[in-house]
């Protein structure tokens, strides 16, 4: 017998977390030949060295996998809307780099 039981945000979790830097995503991007998906800096760091998924090793792009990547804006809607409180500290975040480094103003 299966109760049903309330989805608890850490069941969630891994569906929500970027393997490389262990946290939500962050401008959530996802390699369109897999599907797997990463922050954007996090993959787009990775792939200056690397032509291959981190997750499932399939290769993103022959010579330029920055190609083969595509924001996940539905991805990145779904972890603000799950995970409380993300939005405004990530905005927060942002408010505050900018305070510090105004030349970086966009
Ligand atoms: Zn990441
Ligand atoms: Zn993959």
């Amino acid at each position: 017998m299966h109760r049903p039981r309330r989805l608890k945000i850490t069941d969630l979790n891994p569906h929500l977390i970027c393997v490389l830097c262990g946290g939500y995503y962050v401008d959530a991007t996802t390699i369109i030949e897999c599907l797997h998906s990463f922050c954007k800096a996090c993959i787009v760091r990775y792939l200056e060295t690397n032509k291959y998924c981190p997750i499932c090793d399939v290769q993103v792009h022959k010579t330029r996998p920055l190609q083969n990547i595509r924001s996940d804006k539905t991805l990145q809607d779904i972890v603000y809307k799950l995970v409380p409180g993300l939005f405004q500290k990530e905005m927060r975040c942002r408010r505050e780099f900018y305070a510090k480094h105004p030349e970086a103003q966009p």
